[in-house]
């Protein structure tokens, strides 16, 4: 069978592989991609096994044993860790990575897989693991994200594709949702989904700030969007190494509640594969061209710009 595998940080090479073993033999439809994948191509990424290794974390198919369409979850975590014991598998501490969707098949364990609601096309069911992580990071922002006496004035900073599924969660759960980004095509978007937008965010007038950037910067301006007793998102990953410089006052003056979000749950993963499934989350405004394996690496590789899309991957194009 054909797969993309990675030779190395930058070497991506298409090729002829043995079928591959394992609990499940999956056939795959298509796999999104992502910023991880464009990460796991340039640099390397820690949730990559030795090369030449597989990768691609955004797959649905359909299993040779029952016939039966999943979503190919991108994680197992071990049940006996002390994050697993808390209720915090997302923080796994020997999470097994279930990568390799860039290929014709895959061979998934078991727990790792998860039904595809009828009627949901391929590539709206791969964009369920995104918007799990995006409806984790929802959950992160607790009852800020709740409305209780009036709307929450809610910010999302950056319009790529999981700034836009988060800004959309906050509008279905009431908040009044700001999304700032500096290219207007996702401003553009943010308003389809019921957003306002702007290119950059005025200091200090919002409760809920999710960051859905990655970079240092922004996490700097999402603590400056904050306004008093407000919560603090950071969704998008760093650079390997980043430092982070904040101003103190705030943290301390304003009792700012700084949090991370990382990854998701399986139950989040079904919650957002239903949300897809019932059109509360418009998957076709998110995606892009369908390429197959040969286009992938010049596709990666490609800086974007305009509207946020993924890349849809057909392995048997
Ligand atoms: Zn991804
Ligand atoms: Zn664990």
């Amino acid at each position: 069978m054909r797969a993309a595998l990675l030779h190395g940080p930058g070497d991506l090479r298409v090729e002829e592989i043995v079928e591959p073993d394992g609990e499940v033999l999956v056939t795959v439809e298509v796999a999104t991609a992502c910023a991880t994948d464009v990460k796991c191509l340039r640099h390397g990424h820690v949730i990559l096994g030795p090369y030449p290794a597989r990768f691609g974390h955004e797959t649905v198919g359909v299993r040779e044993d029952t016939g039966a369409r999943v979503l190919v979850g991108d994680s197992v975590s071990c049940g006996t860790c002390r994050c697993c014991r808390a209720d915090r598998t997302q923080l796994c501490e020997r999470m097994r990575w279930v990568l390799g969707g860039f290929a014709q098949r895959i061979a998934a364990p078991a727990a790792s897989l998860h039904a595809v609601p009828d009627g949901l096309p391929a590539a709206g069911a791969a964009m369920a693991e995104p918007l799990a992580a995006a409806v984790h990071a929802v959950a992160r922002a607790g009852a800020a994200s709740q409305p209780t006496n009036g709307r929450v004035a809610a910010a999302v900073l950056g319009g790529g594709t999981m700034g836009l599924m988060i800004a959309r969660l906050l509008v279905l759960a009431g908040c009044d949702v700001t999304l700032a980004d500096r290219h207007e095509e996702r401003r553009d978007q943010a308003r389809a989904l019921g957003a306002s937008a702007v290119a950059q965010l005025e200091p200090g007038g919002h409760e809920l700030v999710m960051e859905a950037v990655g970079r240092p910067a922004a996490w700097r301006a999402a603590i400056e969007a904050a306004a008093p007793g407000a919560t603090i998102v950071l969704v998008g990953g760093c650079p390997a190494g980043s430092e982070v410089t904040l101003p103190a006052a705030p943290l301390h003056y304003a009792e700012l509640n700084v949090r991370g979000a990382f990854h998701h749950t399986p139950a989040e993963v079904d919650r957002a594969l239903a949300l897809l499934a019932a059109g509360e989350v418009d998957w076709r405004a998110l995606a892009g061209p369908t390429i197959g394996l040969d286009e992938l690496h010049g596709a990666l590789l490609r800086p974007s710009h305009g509207e946020a899309r993924k890349l849809v991957v057909d392995p048997h194009r």
